[in-house]
């Protein structure tokens, strides 16, 4: 059988997925971490001012709303269980001016930090139009 050795190497810089999703997190460009990743409170800016990487390549559709949701809401029933536990009938009033509320502003809070990670994923991983290699156009984006 014969020995096949490849000789394409790797020429791409490699890319800390801990830092561009911790970057991410702090709402700053996964690449410098100084530019502002964001132009609007969950709309992602076309690129970087500060190092002009492109972040429009980005595809995190509905997957930090999932996250939020599984975060808030294991935060929600937690607090539940506990009051549930800790105190002898919890009136339902209770509930529906804590937890209610709770439920909505947890994950506006939590949202922008959470996409900013998963953008911070997907640049370090070069998912979609981050790798400049497998675009067709490299001066276009990815999106058919
Ligand atoms: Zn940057």
């Amino acid at each position: 059988m014969p020995v096949t050795v490849n000789t394409v190497s790797d020429t791409k810089p490699p890319r800390s997925l801990g830092k561009a999703v911790w970057n991410g997190m702090k709402l700053r460009c996964p690449h410098c971490g100084k530019g502002h990743m964001f132009k609007s409170f969950l709309k992602v800016a076309d690129q970087c001012e500060v190092c002009g990487e492109e972040l429009f390549h980005h595809r995190a559709d509905d997957f930090p709303p999932y996250i939020s949701i599984i975060i808030v809401g294991h935060v929600i029933v937690g607090v539940m269980l506990h009051l549930e536990l800790a105190y002898d009938d919890v009136a339902p009033w209770i509930y529906m001016v804590t937890m209610v509320p709770a439920s909505v502003i947890l994950p506006l809070i939590s949202l922008p930090s959470i996409k900013g990670a998963v953008v911070g994923m997907q640049w370090a991983n070069r998912m979609f139009g981050f790798d400049a290699a497998s675009r067709r156009d490299p001066g276009l984006p990815s999106y058919p």
